[in-house]
């Protein structure tokens, strides 16, 4: 833990991460300046709490002096390696280093670190879960959209870190007790600049842990399981039976096992989870790893495992009304990820609405998958035309459009073909502010019309 009394620090971008590192640094005596590229337009209250700790605050671009003067400079996650401002500081040797790096210096509190393309969220929260039901201390931070370090004064029992791909490349000693990696598919490639690099991101998570650390790796993705850690691996695996490894967490069946110590412990049937989908498995072998490897009971873990409830937009189950279960999976904003949901109903087809702004990428694996979860599709939003035109392609007829959510609704109903799924597979700017306005507005509505059909006392 530094001294932080005589050194200069620069936080660039006054983001969420970025007003807690400087608070932080500001209450440890550091001179801090926070420095912005926007005109700051709608961050004043942000900037008169920062003002009152101390910290001086520049809008309209980064001086040279904040960078020329720093003796540590702190990124937000948003700003790439190959901007203007990173290269400055890297022509003038400075150390660039993101808030979980900082975090990791500042404090002995175990992290347990979770990264991977999808699932870091709910994964993150089904681990703080278990462990606070059990007693502990162990809030989910991070790109969890909680600061870590805002949770430090709090002196939990354990820090549960989501860590993207753009923290870990502001790192260079993070070392977590324990490294979770869930998998691994092409993302972010803008910022990254190529798949590599990404990948490379990705590895840091693992490339100063000890072997008294440990890493959790997707045995089934290929990318993930192959990293070279120090570490000892704790593997997991839905689809292979790890018949031959020491310790990991697995499929048994339709049971969620996990062996350690020579010992092997069923812990609950696939249907016992309130999370549904073969990704929610890889998310719940992954938790249950942690939960093992930090010794929690078979009971406490199959207990808590077990009432564990989706994260808001996330396949989160709404209402049935009038027989027709409704389900939210607005985060859905892109084809991958409504792919996972439709393959989470495979004894339903479901009435799937989607649409909103058109990413205008393939649409061919994602109507494959339709034609296999969907009874019929009722579309929305900008995307509709384009989404028709891919669907009749594809071979899919079965095509309805909705002008408004609420007809989406009141469509997906009448219909009577299965549970009604909202999965976009869009971004949700075109009708509503972000996915959890389009979320929220999404259950408000199924809500209503439970109300309005349910059989009067
Ligand atoms: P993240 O925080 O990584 O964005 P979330 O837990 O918020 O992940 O889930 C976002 C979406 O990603 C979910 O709605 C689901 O469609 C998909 N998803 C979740 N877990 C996985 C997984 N293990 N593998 C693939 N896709 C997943």
């Amino acid at each position: 833990m530094a001294d932080w009394a005589r050194k200069r620090v620069t936080v660039l971008g006054l983001g969420r991460s970025g007003a807690s590192a400087a608070a932080y640094l500001s209450g440890q005596g550091a001179s801090v300046l926070m420095s912005e590229s926007s005109n700051g337009a709608g961050s004043e209250q942000k900037v008169k709490e920062l003002e009152a700790l101390g910290v001086q605050v520049e809008f309209g671009g980064h001086s040279d002096q904040a960078i020329s003067q720093a003796d540590l400079i702190i990124v937000s996650p948003g700003i790439r390696p190959t901007s203007d401002v990173i290269q400055k500081a890297n022509a003038l040797r400075k150390e660039v280093i993101c808030d979980v790096e900082l975090a990791y210096r500042e404090t002995s509190i175990p992290i347990i670190a979770i990264t991977g393309t999808n699932g870091k969220s709910t994964t993150c929260a089904l681990v703080s879960h278990m462990l606070t039901k059990t007693g502990r201390v162990a809030p989910a931070c991070g790109n969890f959209g909680v600061p870590i370090l805002d949770q430090l004064a709090k002196k939990p029992d354990f820090l549960i870190a989501e860590v993207s791909s753009y923290q870990l490349t502001y790192c260079s000693a993070f070392s977590p007790k324990i490294a979770v990696w869930l998998n691994l598919t092409p993302d972010h490639l803008d910022w990254h600049g190529d798949l590599n690099s990404y990948i490379e991101a990705k590895r840091k998570l693992f490339a100063n842990q000890e072997s008294d650390q440990y890493a959790v790796l997707n045995h089934d993705d290929p990318t993930v399981a192959s990293v070279n850690a120090r570490a000892e691996i704790f593997p997991f695996s839905v689809s292979t039976g790890l018949d031959n490894a020491v310790q990991g967490a697995f499929m048994k069946h339709e049971f969620l096992s996990y062996r350690i110590y020579g010992r092997t412990s069923v812990v609950c049937a696939q249907q016992e989870l309130q999370i549904i989908g073969r990704h929610n498995l890889e998310n719940a072998l992954a938790a249950i790893s942690v939960g093992a490897l930090l010794d929690l009971q078979p009971a406490e873990i199959e207990s808590h495992l077990k009432d564990f409830k989706a994260l808001e937009h996330r396949l989160e189950y709404v209402a049935t009304v009038d027989g027709v279960p409704y389900f939210n999976d607005s985060k859905a904003t892109n084809t991958a990820s409504a792919i996972k949901a439709l393959e989470a109903f495979p004894d339903k087809k479901v009435v799937l609405i989607a649409g909103g702004r058109d990413k205008g990428t393939a649409l061919e694996e994602f109507v494959d998958s339709a034609k296999r979860y969907a009874a019929a599709t009722i579309l929305i939003g900008e995307a509709a035309d384009r989404f028709e035109q891919a669907f009749r392609q594809y071979g899919f007829e079965q095509i309805h459009r909705a002008g408004s959510m609420e007809e989406a609704i009141e469509l997906g109903g009448q219909l009577r073909l299965g549970p009604v799924l909202l999965s976009p597979a869009c971004a949700s700017f075109d009708m509503f502010k972000d996915y959890e306005d389009r979320g929220r507005v999404f259950k408000d509505l199924v809500h209503a019309r439970l109300k309005r059909l349910a059989p009067s006392a």
